[in-house]
C-alpha cells in the first residue's frame, strides 16, 4: 500500500495520523513471508543447533555459518540487484532483521555484517568501490565489520585519535591507531576504518581491507554475554591504505558515521522483536509445564501478569518499528522522485527519522531486558542456571542498551533533536506549544470521554503529546540555548516522547485490527491497548510531574500538575483482567501468537 500522505519524520509529536496511513506487519505480502520463512529455517537448522559451539567460539563456525547465509542470499536482502544483491525495500530488510534477531551472537554477527560493516559502502560508495565489495559482501564471500571506537573516544566517537597521512608518492593513506570493540572484527575482510587526516577536526572514513599491511588484530574479548559474537580490537601500525579506498571525502567520515549507527538503531529495534518472542515462548512453555503447589505455574495470577506484560510490550515494540519502517520506505520514494540518487535517497530518509529511530532504540532494548528478566524470574531457580535458554536471552540483551549509541545518549538524541527541529522551524513545535500553553486553564477536573473507544483513546494519546508540549515550551522559556545542558529534563521528555510515538502506533494498529479482523477478534487487541495506556499514563505522569518540580516556578506549579492529572488520565478499564486474558490466550497457544 502506497501511503500518499506519509508523515514525515518527527511530525508525529505535533500531527495525527490515520490508522490506514500505518503499516503493520500483519500486512506483509507472500513474497515478504517467504522470506520470513527462509531466515525461519535458516535458524532452525543452522544457528539453533549450534548454539553453544558457536559461544564458544569454535574457529571458524561463525563466518561458516555467515557464508551459508550469504549462499542463500540472506547477506544481500538490502543490497541493489546490480550488485548481487535482492534489492529488497527497507521495511522487508527490517523483517528479516526482526527474525534473525533470535540468533543470539549470530544475529549480532549478521547485523554487523549486513548491517554497520556493509552499508557504508552501499551507501556512500563510488561506483568503483561499490562494484569492487558488494557482490562480495551480498554473497558472503567478504564479511564486512564498522570500526569506528576506540579505546579513550566511544559516545563522543569524534574525539577518535587513529590518524591517517597521505605518503610522499600519494599512492597510500597511512594509518595508525587503535579501535575497540569491534564486532566480526575477528574475521571481517572489509572493514570501514573512520580516522582523521593529518590534523583535522572531523573524521573521514576509509575502506580497509583485513590483508593490507600494518593491521593486527587483537585475541577476542571475554565477555558477559552475546559470547559467540567476535569482538577484538585492531591495530593499525602504518597500515597502507591505497587512496582510491576513501570513502566519500575528506572529513565526511562523522556524518557517514553517524548516519550508519542511525540506521543500526533502526535495525536492533527490528532484532529485539525475534528475541523477545522467543523468550515468551521459552517463559510459557516452561509455565506450563513447571508445577508448583499442585498446579502448574501458569496458573498462579502473578505469572500471568508477567507473561501479560512481556506480550504487551513485545507487541507494542513490533507495532512502533514496522509503522517507521514503512514511513522510511515512503521517505525514500519521495526522496527519489524528488530527484536524489538511489543512494542518498536512502540516507536522506533514515535520517529524517532519526529521533524515532533513536526512541525505537531505547523502547527496543528496554523491553527486551524487561522480558527476559521475567523470563529467568518465570523459570526461579533454572532461570539462573546455564543450563537453560533463557539465561543465554537474559545475558546477550544487556549488550542492546549500550551498543548502536548507549540508551544515555539515544535519550539524549530523542529529546534533544526533536526541540532542535523545533527551534529551526522544521516541524512547528513551538507553534504547537503555544497552543496547548495557551489552554493550559481547560486542563481541570478530567477529559470529556465520548464513549467512542477509539476516540477516547485517540484523545488520551494527544493528550501525552500535550504533555510533552506543555513541557517544552516552559524549559525553552527558562533555558533557552542551555536546555540541552539539563539532561534529566530531556531525559523526562524522552520519555514522554517515547511513549507518545509507542502509544500512538498501538493504538493505530489495534484500530486496524478491529477492521481486518473484526471485532471478536480484536478484542485481545483492545486488553493490549488498555493495559499499555495505563501503564504508558503512569510513565508520563511521572516523567512529568519530575520535570514540573525540577524546573516551574513554585507560583505555577498547581497549574501544571493539574494539567499534567487531567493530561494523564486515562478511561478507567479493568485492566487486571485484561491482563490476566492476554496471559491466558499465550498459555492456551503455548507460544506468541499476537
Ligand atoms: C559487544 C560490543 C560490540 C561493539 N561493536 C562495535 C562495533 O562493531 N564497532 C564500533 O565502532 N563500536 C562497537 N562497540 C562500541 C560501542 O558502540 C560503545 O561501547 C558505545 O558506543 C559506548 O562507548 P563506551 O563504551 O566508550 O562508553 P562511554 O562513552 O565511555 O560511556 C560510559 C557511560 O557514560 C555515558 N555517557 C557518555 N557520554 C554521555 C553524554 N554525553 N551524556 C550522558 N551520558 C553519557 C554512557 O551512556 C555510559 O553510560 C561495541 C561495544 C560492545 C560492548
Amino acid at each position: 500500500m502506497e501511503h500518499k500522505n506519509a508523515i514525515k519524520g518527527s511530525e508525529f509529536i505535533v500531527k495525527e495520523t490515520l490508522p490506514e496511513e500505518i503499516f503493520i506487519p500483519e500486512e506483509f505480502d507472500e513474497e515478504a513471508k517467504m522470506i520470513a520463512q527462509t531466515c525461519q529455517d535458516f535458524l532452525d537448522t543452522e544457528v539453533m543447533p549450534n548454539l553453544d559451539r558457536i559461544d564458544a567460539h569454535e574457529e571458524g563456525l561463525m563466518p561458516a555459518i555467515l557464508k551459508k547465509a550469504g549462499e542463500l542470499g540472506l547477506l544481500g536482502i538490502s543490497i541493489p540487484e546490480e550488485y548481487g544483491g535482492f534489492g529488497q525495500n527497507f521495511t522487508t530488510s527490517m523483517l528479516v532483521a526482526d527474525i534473525l534477531g533470535a540468533g543470539y551472537s549470530f544475529s549480532v554477527a549478521y547485523s554487523a555484517d549486513t548491517g554497520i560493516g556493509t552499508l557504508p559502502i552501499m551507501y556512500y560508495g563510488n561506483e568503483e568501490q561499490k562494484q569492487k565489495y558488494l557482490p562480495g559482501l551480498a554473497t558472503g564471500e567478504l564479511l564486512g565489520a564498522y570500526c569506528l571506537t576506540e579505546p579513550g573516544a566511544g559516545s563522543d566517537a569524534n574525539s577518535g585519535k587513529t590518524k591517517a597521512v597521505l605518503n610522499e608518492a600519494g599512492t597510500h593513506y597511512i594509518l595508525n591507531g587503535s579501535k575497540m570493540w569491534i564486532t566480526n572484527g575477528g574475521f571481517a575482510d572489509v572493514l570501514t576504518v573512520f580516522a582523521k587526516i593529518d590534523d583535522d577536526r572531523i573524521l573521514s572514513a576509509f575502506i580497509v581491507e583485513r590483508n593490507f599491511p600494518g593491521i593486527t588484530f587483537g585475541a577476542e574479548e571475554n565477555k558477559m554475554g552475546i559470547k559467540g559474537s567476535s569482538t577484538v580490537q585492531i591495530f593499525f601500525n602504518d597500515c597502507e591504505v591505497p587512496v582510491e579506498n576513501l570513502l566519500g571525502n575528506r572529513g565526511d567520515g562523522f556524518r557517514i558515521a553517524l548516519n550508519i549507527l542511525n540506521l543500526g538503531r533502526i535495525k536492533l529495534g527490528a532484532n529485539v522483536i525475534g528475541s523477545s518472542k522467543l523468550a515468551i515462548n521459552q517463559s510459557v512453555q516452561y509455565a506450563n509445564e513447571r508445577k508448583q503447589f499442585r498446579t502448574l505455574i501458569a496458573n498462579f495470577p502473578a505469572i500471568k501478569y508477567k507473561l501479560a506484560q512481556q506480550v504487551i510490550k513485545a507487541f507494542a515494540n513490533e507495532t512502533a518499528v514496522y509503522r517507521m519502517s514503512k514511513n522510511v520506505d515512503d521517505a525514500v520514494k519521495r526522496n527519489i522522485a524528488d530527484g536524489m540518487d538511489k543512494g542518498t535517497a536512502n540516507v536522506e530518509a533514515q535520517r529524517e527519522f532519526v529521533v524515532e529511530a533513536a526512541l525505537i532504540k531505547v523502547f527496543g532494548s528496554e523491553m527486551l531486558d524487561y522480558v527476559v528478566d521475567e523470563g529467568v524470574q518465570i523459570h526461579g531457580g533454572m532461570g539462573f542456571s546455564a543450563e537453560t535458554a533463557i539465561e543465554r536471552g537474559y545475558r546477550d540483551s544487556r549488550i542492546n542498551r549500550i551498543f548502536e549509541g548507549t540508551n544515555e545518549i539515544n535519550r539524549n538524541v530523542t529529546g534533544d533533536t526533536l526541540i532542535k527541529k523545533g527551534l529551526k522551524g522544521e516541524i512547528p513545535l513551538f507553534e504547537e506549544a503555544a497552543k496547548v500553553v495557551a489552554g493550559i486553564d481547560k486542563f481541570t477536573g478530567k477529559p470529556d470521554f465520548s464513549g467512542n473507544y477509539f476516540e477516547d483513546v485517540k484523545l488520551t494519546v494527544n493528550n501525552f503529546k500535550k504533555v510533552f508540549l506543555l513541557l517544552v515550551d516552559a524549559a525553552h522559556k527558562k533555558f533557552g540555548k542551555k536546555l540541552s545542558r539539563e539532561q534529566e529534563i530531556i531525559f523526562n521528555f524522552a520519555d514522554i516522547i517515547m511513549q507518545s510515538y509507542v502509544a500512538e502506533s498501538l493504538y493505530l494498529r489495534v484500530n486496524r485490527l478491529q477492521t481486518l479482523k473484526g471485532e471478536e477478534a480484536g478484542k485481545i487487541y483492545k486488553d493490549i491497548l488498555d493495559v499499555y495506556l495505563f501503564d504508558s499514563a503512569n510513565i508520563v505522569y511521572n516523567q512529568g510531574i519530575e520535570a514540573i518540580y525540577s524546573f516551574i516556578g513554585e507560583n505555577e506549579q498547581d497549574k501544571y500538575i493539574e494539567a499534567l492529572r487531567y493530561l494523564t488520565k486515562v478511561k478507567p478499564a479493568n485492566i487486571k483482567e485484561a491482563r490476566r486474558r492476554i496471559a491466558d490466550k499465550l498459555i492456551d497457544d503455548n507460544k506468541y501468537q499476537f
